[in-house]
């Protein structure tokens, strides 16, 4: 083996650990394991959505009805207080205002039960909301730990990956371009192997074993020139 086709091996050595590395880097486990917490906490977040939408319908409602009897109290005082203050109102006058105080009174307990239904139903969706939340903690605890993981992986991984190509470059550069450019077709057409070794009589390309006669020829071949696999048009270098 020459150096240069030593250096053809080292490029598609470095080429074989980048596709691994860049391989690894989008399969990690962690990040299949943090898709699935994620998908179990959006669930659970559609549920505290719904949950929350209640309460706060529930709160409204408590809101609009206190305004009303807020209304209704301030009118009442305002009719008691004609009342007291009222000298020379006559007595159908009197008796009107009266009947207004108890119809406004009678109007107010039925809003201020009302009030309390809708505080009641507030404290179920309360518990629910609670219970979400308990649920979700130890969730976005998960994730986020595996967040962290993931990332720490692929800091890890780039900079495995940037030692690797930078190797890769200086060995391409001592490449021959004839040579190289080959490489790189072949490379993209042939699964991101475009040179192969000869081991024994075997193509590690392609692992089918070429004829002795093949075999021969190409060990037979002056230093530095390149064979080719008769089987699937690698370069073949032979060890
Ligand atoms: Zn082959």
């Amino acid at each position: 083996m020459t150096d240069t086709l030593g250096h053809l091996l080292a490029v598609q050595d470095l080429d074989t650990s980048l596709a691994q590395l860049q391989h690894r880097r989008d399969a990690l486990p962690e990040t299949s394991g943090l898709r699935a917490v994620e998908a179990e906490l959006g669930a659970l977040e559609a549920q505290q959505a719904d949950a929350a939408g209640r309460r706060a319908a529930l709160g409204a409602t408590q809101q609009a009805l206190e305004e009303q009897i807020a209304g209704i109290t301030e009118r009442r005082d305002g009719i008691e207080k004609r009342m007291y203050a009222a000298t020379g109102t006559s007595g159908r006058d009197l008796q009107a205002m009266n009947d207004e105080v108890r119809h406004l009174t009678e109007r107010r307990a039925d809003l201020e039960e009302q009030e309390l239904e809708a505080m009641l139903a507030q404290d179920p969706v309360d518990a629910e909301l609670s219970a979400l939340s308990r649920q979700m903690a130890p969730l976005q605890a998960q994730a986020d730990e595996l967040r962290a993981a993931v990332a720490e992986q692929v800091l890890q991984i780039d900079a495995e990956m940037a030692a690797a190509s930078g190797t890769r470059a200086a060995e391409a550069a001592l490449l021959p371009t004839a040579l190289s450019d080959r490489y790189e077709s072949l490379r993209a057409r042939l699964k991101g192997t475009g040179a192969a070794r000869l081991i024994k009589n075997r193509c590690d390309g392609c692992h089918l074993e070429l004829s002795s006669v093949e075999v021969e020829k190409i060990r037979a071949l002056p230093p530095g020139q390149s064979a080719t696999c008769e089987q699937c048009g690698r370069i073949l270098v032979p060890v």
